[in-house]
Formats: C-alpha cells, structure tokens, sequence
C-alpha cells in the first residue's frame, strides 16, 4: 500500500494543493496500485513511513506554524534521506529550503532543498507555463506569492518560465534534488498535469508504471503542447 501524506492542510491549503494527494490516489489507482492518503495535523507527528510526503501553499502565518512543527524530529528530512518523494508547492517549497526570511525575520528552512527564499517587492500573480526537462508538455498551473527563490549549487530547477514568474529569478522555476520536488505552480498542478503525478508515482515505486489508456490527459497535454508552441497570452493557459 503506497503511502500518501498530506502534511498540515489545515495550513498549507490555501491554494487548494490538497487535491495533489487524490490525483497521486486515482492514478495509482488506475494501474491497480493500492494508495492511501494520510491527513497529519500540525498537532502530531508525520508518520515515518510515508512514500510520498505533500505540502501546499499558505499564507505567511499559517507557513512559520507549519514549519516550527516540521522541524520537531527532523522526520521530513530522514525520510527524504531513505529516498521518499517529495512534493512541496509555493510556500511548502519555501519551507523545504535552507533559509526563508520575511520582512520581520529570517527563518531556517528544513534543509531538503539547497534554496534560498527572501521577500520581494511585488505580489506574482497569475498563470504559469514551464518546460522541464522532465517532461516533453509544459507544466501549467497559477502562481500566488511575494517572495522570490534562489538556487544553490545542489539543485536543479524545475523547469524554464515560458509564462509568468516561478522563482521570480533568472527565469525559471522551482527546485529539484533527487527524489525532492519544488515548484511555484498551485492548480493543483498535479490535477493539471497528469503526467507529474505519473512521474512522482514512479519514483515513489521504484519502478516503470504500466501504461494506461487516458484519452482525456493525452488530449489535454496536446492542447498545453500548443499552448506552448504558440506562446499564448496568459489568459489562455
Ligand atoms: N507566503 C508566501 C509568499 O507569498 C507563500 C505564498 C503561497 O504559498 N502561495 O511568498
């Protein structure tokens, strides 16, 4: 049974990221793969077993809360350390990085990702188009956040902005290392681009996932193939 942890949605669920954990569950589920999603509360302790471990965007408050709870036990970081996945959008990126600071203070991030987040002086709102090396479809999702995000030497980005913002830096998004995933892109951006819940699920698993018929993804990675091409304005993501 694959284990699925959506770690402190009454804080991180503002941007509605929680649907990442169900369309990691369905997929699964189309290749018969038994998954089960495990809400953990900022009040208790996240499960050491976990296969995939998920973290949504919040508001600023609400994401010091969630981090001061993450950093009891290190349990994120040792479970990161034995290979699990992990996927953090937007503020839970933040979190997962080596350093965060607000205007009022700066604040240790959980060190799973060698990044770098400070405030910035305007609000990145809107739709986000990014090609990853990972995928041969653009990513889409909306971005919805203030502070901007420098990569260290230990990871990689996400992907290359083709629309929008991401890090708010050098044109491009996220941050990847090994089995840890960062991105800008809320939608829930696996409920948007199916093919990086496969991925996500395929590393989880260790293994090559049996390839279903999906009319209604492929038709709709055709139409983000064009979006792309094209280069459309914004409001046609
Ligand atoms: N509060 C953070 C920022 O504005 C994260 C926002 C979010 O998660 N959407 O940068």
């Amino acid at each position: 049974m694959l284990q699925i942890i959506r770690i402190h949605n009454e804080l991180l669920g503002t941007y509605g990221d929680r649907g990442n954990a169900d369309v990691l569950q369905f997929r699964a589920g189309l290749r018969d793969i038994k998954a089960k999603v495990i809400d953990v509360s900022y009040l208790d302790p996240l499960p050491k077993s976990g296969d995939i471990y998920l973290l949504g965007g919040a508001e600023d408050a609400a994401q010091l809360l969630s981090l001061t709870a993450l950093r009891k036990g290190s349990i994120l970081a040792h479970a990161a350390n034995k290979g699990a996945v992990v996927l953090a959008i937007c503020a839970g990126f933040q979190i997962i990085g080596t350093n965060y600071s607000t205007r009022d203070q700066e604040n240790a991030g959980l060190g799973l990702l060698d990044v770098t987040t400070t405030p910035g002086d305007r609000r990145l709102v809107g739709d986000i188009a990014v090609q990853s090396p990972l995928f041969t479809v653009p990513m889409t999702g909306f971005e919805n956040h203030s502070s901007v995000t420098t990569l260290g030497q230990d990871v990689q980005e996400f992907g290359t902005v083709i629309t929008g913002n991401g890090n708010g830096v050098a044109g491009i998004d996220g941050a990847i290392s090994n089995n840890i995933f960062g991105t800008y892109l809320h939608g829930p951006v696996l409920a948007r681009n199916p093919e990086f819940a496969d991925l996500l699920l395929e590393r989880a698993l260790g293994e090559a996932l049996p390839t279903v018929i999906d009319e209604l993804a492929d038709h709709y990675a055709h139409w983000r193939r064009n979006v792309a091409r094209r280069n459309v304005a914004k409001s046609s993501i």
